[in-house]
């Protein structure tokens, strides 16, 4: 049986003020009291793991192991069959502009872009398959860990379409609807999402 985390304090591994607020307000019913890494000056790892499983869990052991408490951390990203799974682990790497482009951050069209050229060049008939992965890892000081996957399948379309949600969403339309992830309204996404799947089975056997 997986360990419980009952209430207290949980370490969210992430710099990323966005995702604390997404993931504190997620946990918020379940009486969890919910501080960034961030704002305990943890540093951030380098994600050396060639999975979204190994990178989650690097996040989540080393916040775990610097604070002494436990940690939650999440690792995401858009995979096509065609392309082998790619860019997988190293989706928001596609999207790094390089340092003679001016300025730093992240170009989404670009890396959009580099998907379907890439899908291209297999040829007319390639399979635009593909999903986003969201895993969650759990972290205790000492040691012990649990994991939860998450995934949502979809296909892709060219050109990109809808000004909402960020990152690959314009270009991803889920199984079973005709619009991407960037035209859905949030509720709907978020209803349906990779990340919304991994955190019910986190709450599911965490908290049931
Ligand atoms: P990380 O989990 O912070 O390493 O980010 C992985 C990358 O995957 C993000 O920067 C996004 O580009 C992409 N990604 C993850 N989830 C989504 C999503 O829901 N929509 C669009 N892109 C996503």
């Amino acid at each position: 049986m997986t360990r419980k985390l009952g209430s207290g304090k949980l370490v969210i591994a992430t710099h990323n003020a966005g995702k604390l607020k997404e993931i504190g307000a997620l946990l918020a019913p379940y009486g969890l009291d919910c501080i960034s890494a961030g704002s305990l000056g943890l540093p951030e790892p380098p994600e050396t793991g060639t999975t979204f499983v190994a990178n989650a869990l690097i996040k989540a052991r080393a916040a775990a192991e610097a604070s002494g408490l436990p940690a939650l951390a999440d690792d995401s990203g858009l995979s096509v069959a065609a392309l082998d799974g790619r860019p997988g682990v190293y989706t928001a790497d596609w999207a790094a502009r390089q340092w003679f482009e001016g300025a730093p951050g992240r170009d989404w069209y670009m890396a959009m872009g580099k998907v379907e050229g890439m899908l291209q060049a297999l040829g007319p008939d390639a399979p635009r398959d593909c999903w986003f992965s969201c895993v969650l890892a759990l972290a205790w000081p000492d040691g012990e860990y649990a994991v939860y996957e998450g995934r949502v399948d979809g296909t892709l379309t060219w050109p990109p379409r809808g000004t909402m949600g960020f990152g690959y969403d314009p270009v991803f339309v889920p199984v079973g609807r005709d619009v991407t992830f960037a035209e859905l309204q949030p509720e709907e996404k978020h209803a349906m999402s990779h990340r919304a799947d991994a955190f019910a089975k986190l709450v599911a056997d965490q908290f049931a």
